[in-house]
């Protein structure tokens, strides 16, 4: 079977990878470099806490792969399973967490009640005006600049022709298969897996496939290093997205920090999601609540990313339901790094065997038609 990818993140390159290893003959289309859309500006959270049920099955999947990551791929790309904490401050946001905890625990997700003895023992400097927590022991974080790079090179060895810094002209179907012509030549296969990210839905439009998706820039930040204290990735339980914030030090020392500030939208061409440092004191008022002692610390660098949000915030995955021998897997509405791996893995599997263990039903392209 021969395939083209067209994206080059952590979706395209992770999907590459698993089709090689089940014995396609590969294509890998990037417009500019691997890596370079949403993938490498993301906050690098591996968290299912919070994750919409339907997609839980998946999130478990991708869970093990980035367990098996560094042995599967010959490099560590910085994923470590140090917890995932969410810190809560009202009655309301405790009862929402109780709420998620129990309809997520028959799909195979345990989350721990901390309370705020239990939070300043194990976790000292951490929300200390938290009522309490929940906490979810196997998740983590993984570093956003190596994961796709290291996917890509690992494809590469298994065979997969890679083609960066190209200009798409055309995507055509023919026949039985399809076409895509760039300023480095034209590439035949038989089936095409659109993973463009947030471009996504203009490629499922070619083939009469409407995807309601805004392009969107979340903002995070970074600050200079200081001693490495916090281990968990720390976010909050809130219905104030005021207040919405999350951070993670990584072994080096700086605090990787976003969320509270709105999402701006991001002008598809050319893609480039700026941060605003205006938005800057908003964001580390909500930090700060989480961890006191980032008012002592200095900012050094903020970024945002174009990523596509898709209206129910679901991503669109599996089949096209117009064109044979087309799938998608496009438009992670910002939780999309946990998922890489079992994505690729998913859509590999779909695309070879034509079945998948994983549920997609909720993720159908076609859904806002049929709903419509
Ligand atoms: C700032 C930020 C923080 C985030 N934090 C987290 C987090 O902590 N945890 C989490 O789970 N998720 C997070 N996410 C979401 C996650 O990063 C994305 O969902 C994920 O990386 C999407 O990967 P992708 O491969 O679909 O998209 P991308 O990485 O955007 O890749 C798509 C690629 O397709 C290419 N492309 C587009 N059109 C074409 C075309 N016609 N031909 C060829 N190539 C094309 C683009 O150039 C791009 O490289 C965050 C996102 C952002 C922006």
């Amino acid at each position: 079977m021969d395939v083209i990818v067209l994206g080059g993140g952590l979706m395209g390159t992770a999907s590459a990878y698993f089709l090689a290893r089940r014995g396609a003959r590969v294509t890998l289309i990037e417009r500019n470099r691997i890596g370079a859309g949403a993938t490498v500006a993301s906050f690098g959270n591996i968290r299912r806490t919070g994750r919409h049920l339907s997609q839980l099955p998946l999130a478990h999947r991708s869970l093990k792969l980035w367990g098996e990551v560094e042995k599967m791929l010959g490099r560590d790309v910085e994923f470590r399973a140090t917890g995932h904490i969410r810190l809560i401050f009202d009655e309301g946001s405790l009862a929402d967490m109780r709420a998620y905890a129990q309809a997520a625990r028959p799909w195979g997700l345990e989350l721990e009640e901390l309370g705020p003895r239990e939070i300043r023992s194990r976790f000292p400097g951490l929300g200390p005006e938290a009522i309490a927590a929940s906490f979810s022991p196997h998740d983590g974080s993984g570093n956003p600049r190596l994961i796709a790079p290291a996917f890509a090179e690992a494809a590469r060895k298994l065979g997969v022709e890679i083609v960066e810094d190209v200009d798409v002209e055309t995507i055509k179907h023919a026949g039985s298969g399809f076409i895509v012509t760039t300023s480095k030549g034209s590439f035949a296969a038989e089936c095409l897996l659109n993973t463009a990210g947030a471009w996504g839905a203009r490629v499922a439009a070619q083939f009469g496939e409407t995807v309601p998706l805004d392009a969107r820039g979340p903002q995070m930040g970074v600050t200079e290093p200081v001693p490495h204290r916090i281990l968990p990735v720390v976010g909050i339980w809130t219905r104030d997205k005021d207040y919405g914030a999350y951070l993670r030090q990584v072994e080096r020392g700086n605090i990787v920090f976003g969320g509270a500030a709105e999402r701006v939208s991001v002008d598809l061409d050319p893609g480039h999601a700026a941060a605003d440092p205006a938005r800057l004191p908003l964001q580390l008022r909500a930090v700060a609540r989480l961890l006191p002692a980032i008012a002592k610390v200095a900012v050094i660098r903020t970024w945002s990313g174009c990523e596509g949000y898709v209206r129910d915030m679901l991503p669109v995955m599996g089949r096209s339901a117009t064109t044979p021998g087309l799938f998608h897997a496009f438009g992670f509405c910002g939780h999309g790094f946990q998922l890489g791996p079992g994505v690729g893995d998913t859509m590999a599997e779909l695309i070879m065997t034509d079945r998948c263990e994983t549920p997609l039903d909720d993720f159908r392209v076609d859904r806002f038609s049929r709903t419509a």
